[in-house]
């Protein structure tokens, strides 16, 4: 008789949230260059930090309703309603400080789904999530309905590389 397979689980949760922002990739060769917005939608997987099966007494690694107060309360902040904008891109800084009222996050890299989901990942998750035992594995960033890309941890968790920052806010209404 044969032995049925071992199965080895990892458990996870995804969670989706939404937010609306605007951006512009700098040095885009086509109409990326241009301000312009999206829906965007995230979709992140957040596992037990010990790297364990872990839940608590209910049964849950962490309750979704936390992950929502805390990533999406970060999204609602800092990006959402807000431009995005590399730090190089110093003729978008130097427009963007002049529209009263004014929301715009500086990013240190290009804000490309892909930059946005390594940001999340690295720096954003990290920052609001540790004190809930839980770490983000995975985040997905969809621009459109169709494309989206993805930041995976592999291996390690090692320090962010850069600072977690703020949305600058001006409204004098
Ligand atoms: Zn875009």
């Amino acid at each position: 008789m044969l032995t049925p397979p071992q199965v080895v689980t990892q458990l996870s949760l995804i969670r989706q949230l939404r937010f609306c922002a605007g951006h512009r990739l700098y040095r885009h060769e086509s109409k990326c260059a241009f301000f312009h917005g999206h829906n965007y939608r995230v979709d992140v997987e957040v596992v037990a930090a010990a790297g364990s099966n872990e839940v608590d007494a209910v049964g849950r690694i962490v309750d979704f309703s936390l992950i929502k107060q805390r990533l999406l309360g970060w999204l609602d902040a800092h990006w959402d309603h807000a431009f995005l904008i590399f730090e190089d891109d110093t003729n978008a800084l130097e427009s963007i400080c002049r529209v009263v009222p004014t929301k715009y996050f500086v990013m240190p890299w290009n804000p490309t789904a892909e930059n946005m989901a390594r940001y999340l990942l690295e720096v954003v998750a990290p920052g609001v999530l540790t004190d809930l035992g839980v770490m983000a594995r995975q985040v997905a960033v969809w621009e459109t309905e169709e494309s989206c890309a993805v930041a995976t941890c592999v291996g390690d968790p090692v320090s962010p590389s850069v600072p977690l920052g703020s949305a600058v806010i001006v409204d004098n209404r």
